[in-house]
């Protein structure tokens, strides 16, 4: 089996990673996996999983661990398969500690490995700022600030996570689309070199 990398894009609502993530994917041979945008589709098509999933969604909470895991999983195999796929972003998993050690185990057993994982930061107001002018469902304001708690109690423990397996690479969001993005293809080299 070939060797994957893993490009890992953590960071609050609206801090940018699906907008990077997507730049990202053009550059590089990779796919982007979208958590949210796969849940979304699944939401709207009503699938068994958009069923399960979509009362999580339209109240900002997050959606069961199994459920995402299972996702994730089924995703990674997936692209094993694909010759032509040199590597994955992923945005919007892990969330949890329970999601990363999931991913942990997945990776031990395939030939894949982590390259970095990506914190874009960015002011609690500039967040605000930007969220209300995108329109999605959970996008009102009482919806953003419970997303924006959930990402702190539950999602910002991965970064000491990820420190502590000298993974992280924390990046100034609060910059223009294309500072943040060589910014972020910076952070990388200096990890390839
Ligand atoms: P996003 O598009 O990344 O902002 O995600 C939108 C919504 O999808 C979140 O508010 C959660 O309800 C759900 N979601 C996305 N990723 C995950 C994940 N890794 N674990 C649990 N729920 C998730």
């Amino acid at each position: 089996m070939k060797s994957l990398e893993v490009l890992i894009f953590l960071g609050p609502p609206g801090s940018g990673k699906g907008t990077q993530a997507e730049i990202l994917t053009a550059k590089l041979n990779f796919s982007h996996l979208s958590v949210g945008d796969l849940l979304r589709e699944n939401i709207k098509n009503k699938t068994v999983l958009g069923k399960l999933a979509a009362r999580y969604v339209s109240s900002g909470e997050l959606v069961p661990d199994e459920l995402i895991i299972d996702l994730m999983d089924s995703y990674i195999m997936n692209i094993k398969n694909q010759k032509e796929i040199s590597g994955i972003i992923l945005d919007g998993f892990p969330r949890t500690i329970n999601q990363a050690i999931a991913l942990e185990n997945k990776i031990k057993q395939l030939d894949v490995n982590i390259k970095s994982v990506l914190n874009l930061d960015i002011p609690d107001q500039k967040i605000l700022n930007r969220l209300s002018g995108r329109g999605r469902e959970d996008d009102k304001p009482e919806l953003i600030k419970n997303r924006l708690e959930v990402y702190r109690n539950q999602t910002e423990p991965l970064l000491e996570f990820y420190n502590d397996r000298s993974l992280l690479d924390s990046i100034n969001g609060d910059q223009s689309e294309a500072d943040v993005s060589s910014s972020i293809i910076n952070a990388i080299k200096a990890e390839v070199a």
